[in-house]
């Protein structure tokens, strides 16, 4: 693969941009090579600035579900660029996104827009602080809620229960709230909520885990943090900035028949601009300013390119053939893990909706721990022989690959062929 005018521009790039990318995983350093910059992107195949057509499973993060510039979201966002790209004022595309959010899950009575799922989380823990005069907050190890700084927390030494930053420039204050307990551990949550119960704010999870790879909640997981959170007066955070409109159109709740207090969204929301939201119970939702007390705002909020981007989009996939999609991918993921399988590694993987992750590892994945015993250096080989063969895939072992419905069966059979051709 030529990869001349990506390599000159990421030269270029690292002169003016911190490691020249916008967002750290871009930069593909988990595999060690260089990124791929694009020149474009249609349906389910993304092009190089150096004209090789991939087969992409990134969807850049999620948003795609619907395929690169969809025809009828890419209309909505030009004729709307024709009026005014943002007004500072509230406009009517605004409240017509909300009621569709607010339609598919019911457990989300009013919703705010921001500007990232970020913006989401940091906003919601905020709220969830505010209803409940609580400070602490729970997370689980691997779970990836946005950069703010109480989420990027670590575990503490030994046994200590407060938790340490996550990076450089996070102060301790901010993160000696932010408790941590691994996924799928109900009893571990049971005796962290009985000794901090009383204090905690709120429970923040991804109902289905898809920032350390993806990894699913176990039967009942998910109805006894429901429980817990109820029994203590904390609030459940379901984190569906992935899952929300992927892995069902009402999302992870509405799959699952979890109703949590506050959700976040971003990613598919934004149809590919600039989008989060948060939202839930009415009652919580009054707080936030101006119709109560607690500080949020935007500039760009609402804006409406990216409230028509997210609203067509959201059109689009009511209609859409979930379980039809559900379907193809894990035939699909099934026969790949085989073809892998047949060469002598050792394959676990995880399938739901149109999200999947390949473990090179011999022990299914229930959380992290398990997660970080895969092996990242067959990772590493199969994504550079696959990137030569024209597959773009997550550059990094901890992420889930995401389809959308622009992917075509000619698609999966290319990538089936690409696998058989790898060589270990
Ligand atoms: C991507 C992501 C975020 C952060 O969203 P940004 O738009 O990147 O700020 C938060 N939570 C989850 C679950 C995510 O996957």
């Amino acid at each position: 693969m030529n990869t001349d005018k990506s390599n000159v521009l990421f030269t270029r790039a690292c002169e003016t941009i911190p490691g020249g990318v916008n967002s750290p995983v871009r930069a593909c350093r988990n595999v060690h090579c260089d990124p791929l910059f694009i020149a474009s992107a249609k349906g389910s195949h993304i092009t190089t600035v150096d004209g090789m057509e991939c087969i992409d499973f990134i969807g850049s993060w999620g948003p795609m579900l619907l395929g690169h510039a969809h025809d009828d979201v890419t209309k909505a966002i030009a004729e709307a660029a024709g009026r005014g790209t943002s007004y500072g004022a509230p406009c009517g595309v605004e409240v017509l996104l909300a009621e569709k959010v607010c339609k598919a899950l019911p457990a989300v009575e009013m919703v705010r827009m921001v500007n990232s799922g970020t913006e989401a989380t940091m906003s919601a823990l905020r709220l969830a602080r505010a209803v409940t005069g609580r400070d602490k907050m729970v997370k689980v190890f691997g779970g990836y809620h946005g950069h703010g700084d109480a989420f990027l927390a670590s575990a503490g030494s030994g046994l200590a229960t407060f938790s340490i930053p996550g990076t450089p420039g996070v102060p301790a204050c901010t993160v000696k709230d932010t408790l941590l307990v691994p996924y799928n551990d109900l009893e571990a949550t049971r005796v962290l909520f009985e000794k901090h119960g009383a204090d905690i704010a709120a429970f923040f999870i991804e109902p289905v885990a898809g920032n350390m790879g993806l990894v699913l909640p176990e039967e009942g997981y998910l109805q006894g943090l429901r429980d817990i959170c109820t029994q203590y007066g904390a609030l459940l955070i379901f984190d569906e900035v992935i899952t929300g409109f992927r892995v069902s159109y009402n999302g992870a709740q509405g799959r699952f028949g979890i109703e949590p207090d506050l959700t976040t969204f971003g990613k598919i929301i934004g149809g590919g601009l600039p989008v989060g939201a948060y939202g839930g119970k009415a009652e919580y939702m009054k707080r936030i300013a101006p119709a109560g007390d607690v500080y949020q705002a935007g500039t760009l909020s609402g804006n409406p390119l990216a409230m028509e981007a997210g609203l067509a989009t959201l059109g689009i996939l009511e209609k859409s053939d979930y379980a039809g999609l559900e379907k193809k991918v894990g035939t699909f993921v099934d026969a790949l893990a085989q073809v892998l399988r047949g060469k002598g590694l050792d394959v676990q993987y995880t399938h739901i909706a149109s999200m999947f992750t390949l473990f090179f590892t011999d022990k299914p994945v229930r959380n992290y721990a398990d997660v970080e015993k895969a092996s990242a250096s067959i990772f590493e080989s199969y994504y550079k022989q696959m990137r030569e063969m024209g597959i773009f895939l997550s550059p990094s072992a901890f992420e889930t690959a995401m389809v959308s419905f622009a992917h075509t069966d000619d698609d999966f059979n290319r990538t089936l062929d690409a696998a058989k051709k790898l060589k270990f």
